[in-house]
Formats: structure tokens, C-alpha cells, sequence
């Protein structure tokens, strides 16, 4: 068992969220009961995930995508008051990480993508180093990276393919980064992995030679929250399970 206070304390150190400046609240957004004896992990923190939880008997959910976002209007109305409602109706926390969780050198979402594609960053780029950079697999082509993609994530990529050249080294940031093409291309990349692309994306990758992979947001952001679940579960002897709700984009 862990005290929720335990929990946020724990997490708020281990993800360094005071080092990031974010779209939304990193954090407890809805303060649930005291005790953690189950946990569940997920992406977002969706109507169809918070109702898993409740199935699961969870104390606390742990998400990438919390409920609170810049730009939103304040109004707790509609789907966003569904969602809460059924939080506080259960009393169960929700915890969510964005940017810190994208960035954990171990547990995020961009080392642990890193894994399952056989990369290891050496160096950091882009805003708030949120980029990760890495030699490839030694004399792996574009199309054998692509179809390691789709052999890890389960999911066909969307390939721009640049000018053909060798891939030496390899950029990618997790999610909608598909912004953060230019500062790999900066950094040196060969070819660059996130999981959206934008119409920009496709001139730049003629234009530069780089090649752009879009693997998916949901794809390759299901990593991050079910390690740091793993991590709170062998710390604080809770129980855990990451729930994977199913997500084409
Ligand atoms: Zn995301």
C-alpha cells in the first residue's frame, strides 16, 4: 500500500516535473481517496480507460494524456464532466505526466520506444531537449527500419523517404512532435520518428533529403506509462496493470 501523498511526492521527483514548462498540469488532477493499493496505467485518460479502472478496482489511474489542457475553457460540461464525475463518483486519483513522462532518460516515452526499435540515445536536441538522437542499427536501410516499426508497434508506418541515403543516425520524439522535424534535421538525424506528421513535414523531407516516419501518436506513446507503473509498483509494493485502450491515431 502507498499514501496517494507518497505517490505524488515520489513521482513529482523521480519525472524532475518542475524542470519542464507544459501544455496542462503534471501531477494529481483528481484527488481521489488516501490509499494506492491498485493502480492502473493508460495513455489517456479517456471515458472508456477511467471506466476499466473502475472494472479493475483501481485506487489511482496513471496517464500520459491527463484531463486539464492550455486552451481549454474552464467549463466542467459535457464529456469532460462525464469523465470526472465518474473519477470522483469512485473516488479514485488520477496522476497524469506529459512532457516529463515523454522525457525520462529511462522509464519515458522516448527510451522506451527507443527500446522496442532497437535505438539508444547519445545526445538530447530541440525544445527543452525533448528530442532523442542515436546511431542506427548498423547498415540498416529505410525500409528495414520501417519494417521494424511495424513489427514493434503492430502498425504500418507512414514513410517519407527523403533522399535514399544510408541511415547513420536516427532522431525521434513520441506523439504529435512532428514540429520538432527541423531540429533533427539540425541535429544531424538521417531520418527522423514521431508518431504524427502535417502536411509541412512532406516538403521538408523532399526538400532536405531526411526521411520522416509517422508511427502513430497513440503507437508510440503506450511505452512510457506502463514502465513508470512497473517502477511504483516494485517501489511501493502496490498492485498494477496498464490497460492499452485501443487507438488508430
Ligand atoms: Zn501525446
Amino acid at each position: 500500500m502507498a499514501l496517494r501523498i507518497e505517490l505524488e511526492a515520489h513521482l513529482a521527483q523521480c519525472l524532475a516535473v518542475d524542470r519542464f514548462r507544459d501544455y496542462g498540469p503534471n501531477g494529481l488532477q483528481v484527488e481521489g481517496r488516501a490509499e494506492v493499493r491498485r493502480l492502473v496505467s493508460g495513455v489517456t485518460a479517456s471515458l472508456a480507460l477511467i471506466d476499466a479502472a473502475i472494472a479493475d478496482g483501481a485506487d489511482a489511474i496513471l496517464v500520459h494524456h491527463g484531463l486539464f489542457w492550455r486552451g481549454q475553457d474552464g467549463r466542467l460540461v459535457g464529456w469532460l464532466r462525464q469523465r470526472v464525475a465518474r473519477l470522483l463518483a469512485h473516488d479514485i486519483s488520477l496522476f497524469a505526466y506529459h512532457l516529463p513522462l515523454d522525457a525520462h532518460p529511462a522509464l519515458g516515452n522516448n527510451a522506451q520506444l527507443g527500446l522496442r526499435l532497437g535505438l539508444s540515445a547519445d545526445a538530447r536536441f530541440g525544445e527543452q531537449d525533448l528530442g532523442f538522437i542515436g546511431s542506427a542499427p548498423a547498415a540498416t536501410s529505410l525500409p528495414e527500419f520501417a519494417l521494424r516499426v511495424y513489427t514493434a508497434l503492430g502498425r504500418a508506418p507512414l514513410v517519407l523517404p527523403g533522399d535514399g541515403r544510408p541511415l547513420r543516425r536516427l532522431a525521434w520524439c513520441t506523439g504529435g512532435a512532428q514540429g520538432h522535424f527541423e531540429a533533427a534535421i539540425a541535429a544531424g538525424a538521417d531520418a527522423f520518428v514521431t508518431g504524427e506528421v502535417s502536411e509541412p513535414q512532406a516538403h521538408l523531407a523532399r526538400e532536405t533529403g531526411v526521411a520522416f516516419l509517422a508511427c502513430g501518436h497513440h503507437a508510440t506513446e503506450r511505452y512510457g506509462a506502463p514502465a513508470l507503473g512497473a517502477h511504483l509498483a516494485a517501489h511501493f509494493e502496490i498492485q498494477h496493470q496498464f490497460i492499452d485502450i485501443d487507438n488508430p491515431a
